[in-house]
């Protein structure tokens, strides 16, 4: 089994391959590591690895692993559903959240941003597999919810994030997530900062570079099979 250290090395490599391949830069697309129920130790090992940036779905196993890495350049973004009751944490310990899908939400962590801190980064997670209803809000409504976000001082609107539902076709994985990269081209053109497009896994990653991601989430590819 490769290590680690191999994994991040293969999937650097895998990025880098797929941005030329469209003629984009390898720098232009972040590996965001998903280190959910991996150890802090786990995490540690790919920190050495040069690993900075960290995905985290479940507030109380995350804040444990911060509180046990404080190592200096470490970025933790929160990739999971929110709920109300577990704003102040996110708020208070995260550098981005890529799931803010209400402006009930958005605004708790507007409000809980600890003064003194940079202003929270955050992306609207879109719902762009139509099967799946209950996540993200709908490409209609993600405007709206820019508009409001504007006047929400201690967030950073960066961008869009989307979870397609699974497929294993390249051109379809593509096509599910051009509507997503066009809306965000209509919205850099109204707001300013929107730089992210938070898109690709590990089974997708590829297609979601050809697409415009500048973020791919990545767990199995990096720390094998969860259980
Ligand atoms: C778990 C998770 C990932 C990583 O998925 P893999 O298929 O293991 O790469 C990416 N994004 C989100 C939101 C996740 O919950």
């Amino acid at each position: 089994m490769a290590s680690i250290a191999e994994n991040i090395f293969r999937t650097g490599q895998q990025i880098a391959g797929a941005a030329q391949a469209c003629g984009r830069a390898p720098e232009a697309v972040t590996l965001l590591a998903v280190s959910k129920t991996q150890s802090a130790a786990t995490v540690q090992e790919a920190y050495a690895a040069g690993q900075r940036d960290f995905g985290e779905n479940y507030v109380q196993e995350a804040l444990d692993k911060i509180a046990a890495l404080p190592l200096p350049g470490l970025v933790w973004h929160f990739i999971g559903p929110l709920q109300s009751n577990k704003t102040r944490d996110i708020a208070s310990h995260f550098d981005w959240v890529h799931s803010v899908d209400r402006l009930k939400i958005a605004t708790r962590l507007n409000e809980q941003r600890p003064a003194g801190m940079a202003p929270l980064n955050v992306c609207i997670q879109v719902n762009i597999s139509e099967e799946d209803s209950k996540s993200g809000v709908a490409l209609a409504d993600v405007n709206a919810l820019c508009e409001a976000l504007q006047g929400l001082p201690n967030l950073r609107l960066r961008g869009l994030m989307a979870i397609p539902a699974p497929c294993d076709d390249p051109a379809l994985q593509r096509a599910v997530y051009a509507p997503l990269t066009a809306l965000l081209r209509q919205l850099q053109t109204r707001y300013a900062g929107m730089d992210t497009l938070s898109i690709g896994m590990s089974a997708d990653f590829a297609a979601a570079i050809a697409e415009g991601s500048t973020i791919v989430r990545v767990g199995t590819a990096i720390f094998g099979a969860r259980h």
